[in-house]
């Protein structure tokens, strides 16, 4: 078969069709309950693994389970506690500063606004679109090291940084295929187009991915 850019509405819909019967249960693997669970596991997840957030988790929830409990916590507690996780000292720092603005400005209430979002210590532009999109607030296509490497690889976008690549995706799928592709792009960078070695010989979406046709990967 001829390999193509997925950029027809054609292709594009084969993509979609493609994976949703790879992964057909399109959704956060990180394991969180309500709100402050949420934010919390997201931020916690930025440069670490959803498994390894997991694994923190519930000894910090059991702990300190509200945005108040957090707000009050000893530095040293939640360190201790997030110790296992990726630049853990800054992400316990933002983790009670921002349960102390949730609880100052926002009468102890996760925000459901970008711009709120982005003004809590540790919050930037993918976790406040995660977080909008898992709430159902929003709909965001946020953009992680997976879905950057996995949609430029497949030839749905030439961007050379998250914004430019979030809104070409955007333009390509409806608002309400974000959420799935999303979660898609990110099942598939993890499980198939790894970061250092992607398994193009074994991949479903081979037959229309423009690294797989560059490298000469047969479908
Ligand atoms: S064919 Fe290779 S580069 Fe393309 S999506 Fe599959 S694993 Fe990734």
């Amino acid at each position: 078969m001829t390999k193509q850019l997925p950029k027809s509405l054609y292709l594009r819909q084969e993509l979609l069709h493609l994976l949703q019967t790879l992964y057909p249960e399109p959704k956060s693997e990180l394991i969180f309950t309500g709100d402050f669970q949420l934010l919390v596991s997201v931020m916690l997840s930025a440069q670490c693994t959803d498994k390894k957030v997991n694994q923190t988790t519930p000894a910090l929830f059991a702990k300190f389970p509200s945005f108040e409990a957090c707000s009050r916590a000893p530095l040293s507690d939640i360190e201790e506690i997030l110790h296992p996780i990726n630049y853990f000292r800054t992400k316990a720092k933002n983790l009670i500063g921002l349960s102390k603005k949730i609880c100052l400005e926002f009468d102890g209430k996760l925000p459901r606004n970008y711009d709120a979002l982005l003004s809590l210590p540790g919050v930037g532009n993918k976790t406040a679109n995660v977080v909008l999109s898992e709430l159902g607030a929003a709909l965001t296509f946020p953009v992680d090291t997976h879905v950057f490497r996995v949609s430029k690889r497949l030839g749905l976008t030439n961007g050379d940084d998250v914004l430019k690549v979030e809104s070409e995706l955007k333009k390509l799928f409806a608002p309400e295929q974000w959420r799935s592709l999303h979660h898609w792009l990110i099942f598939h960078g993890r499980r198939v187009c790894k970061a250092q070695r992607p398994l193009c010989p074994s991949c479903t979406l081979a037959k229309l991915c423009h690294y797989a046709a560059r490298a000469k990967v047969p479908s």
